[in-house]
C-alpha cells in the first residue's frame, strides 16, 4: 500500500465512528506525507484543523491508523499544516521517502467513494491482437471462451510476461462479449481492485452490495492475479466468488505472470481451482511475429512515413522479449523522424534506438522512478536503498535498482553509481551481474522483477 491508499483506508475507518458532518470539515485535504519508525506525519491545510484533530480526533486517527497498517509499532502522530498536501517533502529527514516521489506514482488511487474501476478499451479486440506459434493457444482458448462463455474452457487461465498481450487478450474477450451478449453482466477488473472494493466493503457495511456486485455476473475476468498476495480475507473471498460463478457456468478468466503453481501467495485451494480448467501461456514473439505485430501497429496507428522491411527488422531486434517495448521502440522513432521531418534510414534509425535517453523518455521512466518502485514493491525506505547500510534487505533491493537502470533504461556504470547515491561504477557492474547471474536460476527473484516492470509500465 502507497501511502495514499493507507490513508484512504484509515479514513474509511474514521468515517463510521464520526458523524458526517465533522468527517468531511475535519479531512477534507489531509493526507499522510511520511511514515516514519513509530510516527505517521499527517499533513493538514490549516493550524486549526491542525488543533482540532490534536484534541479531538488523535486517539480515533491513531487506532485507525494502527489497524489499517495491521501492527502496532506506530505509537505517535504528528500533524504539520501544507497549503499545498501533495507537494512536500521533509527535508533533513534522510530516512523518509519524499512525498513527491510518491505522487509519481501511478498505480490506481482510491477515491473517497471506493476503487477507480477500470475499464475495457475498445482497441482491444482479436483482429487486432497477432499470433504466432507463441500465442496461438492462448489466443485460439480465448476466443472460444469470447464465444460461449461459461460452456467451454473454465476458468480460463492466460499467463505470460509482462508486455507479452496478458491484458491485450483478456480486453479482447470482453469487448467481444460485450458486443455479442450485450445483456451479459461483465466484469473487467485487477486483483488489486478486487481486494480494495473487498477492503471497501467492509470498511463500510455494504458486504452485501459486494457479494451482489460479484456473485451475480455472466463473467469476470481478473487480470493480474499475481497481486493478490497473502491477503487471507481477500482470498477468502475470492474463492467464495470463484465457487458460486463456477458452478452456475459463468465464465472466469483470470491472468497471471506466471502458471498457477508458481504463485506461492495464492492459497493452494485456489490454485488448483485455476489448474482445474485451461492454462494457457503466452511466450516471446519470433521475429516473424514481431514483424507482423510492427506492421499492424504501423496500420493501426495509421502511420504514413515509409519504414523499410530492414528498418522494421532493427526495431524488431531492439525488442524480442516485450511486446510494449517494441510499440515503443517503433513509435519513438515514429516521433523524431516526424519531428525532424527526416526520412527513416536504417542509419537514423539504429541512431534512434541507441541514444540512451530516448526510451525513458517515451515511457516517462526515470532512474528515481524505478528507485521508487522498488522500495514500494519491497516495503523498504527510498533513503535506505540508496544509502550505506548493507542489510540483507536492502541490497537485493539495491542491486534490482542498478538491473533496471542498465537494461530499461541503458544507463551507463558511473551512471548507475551517481543515481545510487553516488556509489562507484564497480559496484554498479557487481550489482547488475550479480542480479543477471541470479536471475537464471532463481525464479522467485524473475517474478518480483517482472512485477516491478509491471509496476513501472503501467
Ligand atoms: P501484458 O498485459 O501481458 O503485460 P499487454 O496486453 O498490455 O501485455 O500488451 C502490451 C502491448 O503490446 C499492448 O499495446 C498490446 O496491444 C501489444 N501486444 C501484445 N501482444 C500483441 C500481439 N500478439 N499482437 C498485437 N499487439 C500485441
Ligand atoms: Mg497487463
Amino acid at each position: 500500500m502507497n501511502f495514499e491508499e493507507i490513508w484512504q483506508s484509515v479514513l474509511g475507518e474514521l468515517e463510521l465512528t464520526i458523524s458526517k458532518a465533522s468527517f468531511t470539515t475535519w479531512f477534507k485535504n489531509t493526507s499522510i506525507m511520511d511514515i516514519e519508525d513509530d510516527c505517521v506525519y499527517i499533513s493538514v491545510p490549516n493550524g486549526f484543523t491542525k488543533r482540532w484533530l490534536e484534541d479531538r480526533y488523535y486517539k480515533n486517527i491513531l487506532s485507525a491508523v494502527t489497524n489499517v497498517l495491521k501492527e502496532d509499532r506506530i505509537k505517535k502522530l504528528i500533524f504539520k499544516i501544507s497549503h499545498t498536501p501533495t507537494k512536500i517533502n521533509i527535508s533533513g529527514n534522510t530516512n523518509s521517502v519524499k512525498l513527491e516521489d510518491i505522487q509519481k506514482d501511478n498505480s490506481p488511487k482510491l477515491t473517497q467513494s471506493g476503487t477507480v474501476p477500470l475499464v475495457i478499451n475498445p482497441k482491444y479486440t482479436f483482429e487486432n491482437f497477432i499470433t504466432g506459434k507463441q500465442n496461438e493457444l492462448a489466443k485460439a482458448a480465448s476466443m472460444a471462451v469470447a464465444k460461449n462463455p461459461g460452456k467451454v474452457y473454465n476458468p480460463l487461465f492466460l499467463y505470460g510476461d509482462v508486455g507479452l498481450g496478458k491484458t491485450h487478450l483478456m480486453q479482447s474477450i470482453g469487448n467481444y462479449i460485450k458486443q455479442k451478449f450485450p445483456k451479459y453482466k461483465m466484469l473487467y477488473t485487477s486483483s488489486e481492485n478486487f481486494t480494495n472494493d473487498y477492503v471497501k466493503a467492509i470498511q463500510s457495511g455494504k458486504i452485501d452490495d459486494f457479494k451482489k456486485k460479484y456473485r451475480e455476473l455472466d463473467a469476470l475476468l481478473v487480470d493480474d492475479i499475481q497481486f493478490m498476495r497473502g491477503q487471507e480475507r481477500t482470498q477468502e473471498e475470492f474463492f467464495h466468488t470463484f465457487n458460486v460463478l463456477y458452478q452456475n457456468n459463468k465464465q472466469i478468466v483470470i491472468s497471471s505472470d506466471r502458471p498457477p503453481k508458481s504463485l506461492p501467495a495464492i492459497e493452494e485451494r485456489l490454485t488448483s481451482r485455476f489448474e482445474s480448467g485451461m492454462i494457457a501461456d503466452i511466450g516471446s514473439p519470433d521475429f516473424e511475429t514481431r514483424i507482423a505485430i510492427l506492421k499492424s501497429k504501423i496500420k493501426e496507428k495509421n502511420i504514413q512515413m515509409e519504414i523499410s522491411e530492414e528498418v522494421l527488422s532493427i526495431i524488431s531486434n531492439s525488442a524480442k522479449k516485450n511486446v510494449r517495448e517494441l510499440e515503443g521502440a517503433l513509435n519513438r522513432i515514429v516521433a523524431i523522424h516526424q519531428l525532424n521531418n527526416q526520412k527513416i534510414t536504417i542509419e537514423s534509425a539504429q541512431l534512434t534506438l541507441n541514444s540512451t535517453n530516448a526510451k525513458p523518455k517515451e515511457v516517462g521512466l526515470n532512474a528515481k522512478s524505478i528507485i521508487q518502485a522498488v522500495s514500494e514493491y519491497f516495503d523498504v525506505d527510498y533513503e535506505k536503498i540508496i544509502g550505506n547500510s548493507r542489510k540483507k534487505e536492502l541490497v537485493i533491493p539495491r542491486q534490482i535498482c542498478m538491473y533496471l537502470m542498465r537494461v530499461e533504461l541503458n544507463y551507463s556504470y558511473p551512471g548507475i553509481g551517481a543515481e545510487m547515491g553516488g556509489r562507484d561504477h564497480t559496484t554498479a557492474i557487481h550489482g547488475y551481474n550479480k542480479i543477471e547471474e541470479e536471475l537464471k536460476t532463481n525464479e522467485k527473484l524473475k517474478s518480483d522483477i517482472n512485477n516491478i516492470k509491471q509496476k513501472l509500465y503501467n
